[in-house]
């Protein structure tokens, strides 16, 4: 939260200061908001939430894409790491591009009823039309 004040970010945050960090934190945490607001504060699975909101804070758009996924999807509801993070933001940028928007915000109007990850995996599958696997987000890739 004190990152947020541009005069405190080297001090608060892990990173010296740049104009596309500095908006990304204020978009990643906009994104937050919205996220939370729409799914009533169901963010599981956390790849869905954290990865829409590093996607659309931009960093896509300077950090290297994945060759293969491999972890994300693990990232129910459990502590993070880079790794994930970096895995969970491009899954969901396919989703949006391949898919579309609506799709997306049909899913995560969903989360409060998502109590567990199969429940969770049964609405992406009548969602999408495909199992939420690494094999087919591998094929997104492709
Ligand atoms: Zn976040």
């Amino acid at each position: 939260m004190f990152v947020l004040d541009r005069k405190n970010y080297e001090k608060e945050g892990s990173e010296p200061y740049k104009d596309v960090y500095y908006t990304g934190l204020i978009a990643h945490e906009l994104v937050h908001t919205y996220f939370n607001a729409v799914t009533e504060e169901h963010c599981e699975p956390i790849w869905t939430s954290e990865g829409i909101a590093r996607y659309l804070a931009g960093e896509n758009s300077y950090e290297e894409r994945p060759k293969r996924f491999s972890k994300f999807l693990n990232f129910f509801n459990s502590s993070m790491n880079n790794e994930v993070y970096h895995e969970s933001r491009y899954a969901v940028e396919l989703l949006i591009k391949k898919y579309g928007k609506t799709k997306f915000i049909k899913l995560i109007k969903q989360f409060p009823t998502i109590t567990s990850k199969n429940i969770f995996n049964k609405l992406f599958k009548k969602i999408y039309g495909f199992n939420a696997s690494y094999t087919n987000f591998n094929k997104l890739l492709d």
